[in-house]
């Protein structure tokens, strides 16, 4: 029998329960790619992500290339293009992992419903997660709200490090008819991409090079993890965002090596893991809130006074040229490599919606567009978290000193002077004060601060005061 596999955001062949069924169960296996972006509206894929999108669709044709099959890449919508695959080649099932955001929750519903009314088998398997958003509950039976609860009754129950192998079919089926990956228009039409080219290996092998990378230097995560300048934390995000790879497999990896080094050498993985745990929170709360990607969390936040709209300000702050040296460091690390350390996502997020008092919103919309780890679920809470607005949130009333921060996290200004090359010659010390320098960096070109950190700081911590309770 003939089965047809659809990627979405499971672009890999290792640790891959619906394509591992679909090989189990069927003679002939088509892996398919339909290509929908509609189907995700209002969230449809950013700039960033469509470029990772047509590297990471290549990676997995070369791979498949390898043991003899091909991605068969067709245009949506969803439902058409099956029913046409299945004509063509006789499939009687079609297997999927699953997604979680609530558009393709809808989306794969209804497809399930219309594929079985046409007498199609369809399987649906978990998704890059450890575990399914709905199966965790309070004592109560109710969703979870705050982190450190959940984490406890997760991390007691977190599914064996024992991921499935490489899926291999019997035999590979080609149809007619696929496009090249190209033919999709991923790819920019002005190529400003090379920064993201010269940092990212987007596909499954790009992935394993980086947690292997990263195994060897698991050990200084907690210590490192929030110094911007290194390579502390893992870049994972992009490609557990596409399903390249899953936290089972980085449990297993990192495991097996903690296993090796063993005694006092052995490395302690629970904060890692527990970051990893953060992304399960994540997927729990946009699966339980789904509207929170439009709306507060918090309904409190409903009457905050936002200032007016300022698109200048907003470009000031999108362009990196707020005047701040973190806030823009950050900035120009996003606009030039699609990623940002999460140190400094929370600073910028930080001055955005509390010195410029901003709405969280033209933040997260900027970050979709320019993430190459662009999540609906890591993004929202990530937003609404440093807005104060979101589920165990930072208090609102917690503003992040972007001067105080890059002194305690980047002591000696690498990270500054590498995304700020105008102000190198500075010292550091000049760049933690900057405030106090305005005309040494006005020398070297830099704009003077676009807000005043004191006075805006004030303003936000009284409109917050004026909010009712609710
Ligand atoms: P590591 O420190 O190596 O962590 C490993 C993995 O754990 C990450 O790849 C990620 O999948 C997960 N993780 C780590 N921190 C968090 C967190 N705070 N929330 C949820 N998951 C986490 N992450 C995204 O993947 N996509 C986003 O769109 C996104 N938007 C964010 C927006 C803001 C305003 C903030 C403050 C954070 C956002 N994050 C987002 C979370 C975090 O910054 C990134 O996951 C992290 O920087 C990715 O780098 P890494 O893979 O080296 O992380």
């Amino acid at each position: 029998s003939t089965a047809l596999v659809l990627f979405r955001r499971d672009l890999r062949l290792a640790d891959n329960p619906a394509l591992h069924a679909a090989c189990a169960a069927h003679a002939r296996v088509l892996p398919v790619y339909v290509h929908a972006p509609d189907e995700d509206a209002p969230w449809a894929p950013g700039a960033a992500s469509r470029w990772w999108l047509h590297h990471a669709l290549e990676a997995l044709d070369r791979q498949l290339a390898e043991h003899g099959g091909r991605l068969h890449i067709v245009h949506g919508p969803t439902l058409q293009a099956v029913r046409a695959l299945i004509a063509a080649t006789g499939a009687s099932a079609v297997y999927w992992n699953r997604r979680y955001e609530p558009a393709a929750i809808a989306h794969d519903s209804a497809l399930k419903a219309a594929l079985r009314e046409d007498g199609v088998a369809v399987h649906s398997h978990p998704g890059p997660l450890w575990h399914e958003p709905w199966t965790l509950a309070t004592d109560g039976g109710q969703p979870y709200r705050v982190f450190t609860p959940f984490w406890r009754k997760l991390r007691a129950q977190l599914p064996a490090p024992t991921p499935l192998p490489v899926a291999r079919a019997r035999q590979w089926l080609q149809a007619d008819g696929g496009l090249p990956v190209a033919a999709l228009g991923l790819l920019p039409a002005i190529r400003w991409d090379a920064g993201l080219a010269a940092q990212w290996t987007p596909g499954e092998a790009g992935a394993q090079e980086l947690l292997e990378i990263f195994a060897d230097a698991v050990n200084d995560y907690a210590k490192s993890r929030d110094l911007p300048a290194r390579h502390g934390t893992s870049r994972l995000s992009p490609h557990l965002h596409f399903g390249e790879i899953t936290p089972v497999q980085i449990h297993a990896l990192l495991q097996q090596r903690a296993q090796q080094a063993g005694g006092r050498q052995r490395p302690d993985l629970e904060p890692y893991l527990r970051e990893l745990g953060w992304r399960e929170f994540a997927h729990h709360l946009l699966y339980h809130f789904p509207d929170t990607p439009q709306a507060n969390f918090n309904p409190r936040f409903d009457a905050f006074p936002w200032a007016k709209d300022n698109p200048a300000l907003l470009e000031r702050w999108q362009r990196g040229r707020t005047g701040i040296p973190l806030v823009d460091a950050g900035m120009r690390e996003l606009w030039h490599t699609g990623w940002m350390h999460n140190r400094v996502r929370m600073v910028v997020a930080s001055f955005l919606t509390k010195n410029l008092r901003q709405h969280w919103q033209h933040g997260a919309r900027w970050f979709w567009d320019t993430l190459v780890d662009a999540d609906l679920a890591n993004n929202t809470l990530g937003w609404q978290w440093v807005a104060g607005c979101g589920a165990d949130a930072a208090p609102y009333f917690r503003v992040f000193n972007p001067y105080l921060q890059s002194a305690k996290f980047d002591p000696d200004a690498a990270y500054l002077k590498r995304w700020l090359p105008e102000l190198a010659a500075l010292p550091a010390k000049t760049l933690h004060e900057a405030w106090k320098h305005q005309s040494a960096l006005a020398a070297c070109g830099y704009p003077a601060p676009v807000v005043d950190m004191a006075a805006s700081r004030e303003a936000a911590l009284a409109a917050w005061d004026a909010l009712p309770a609710v």
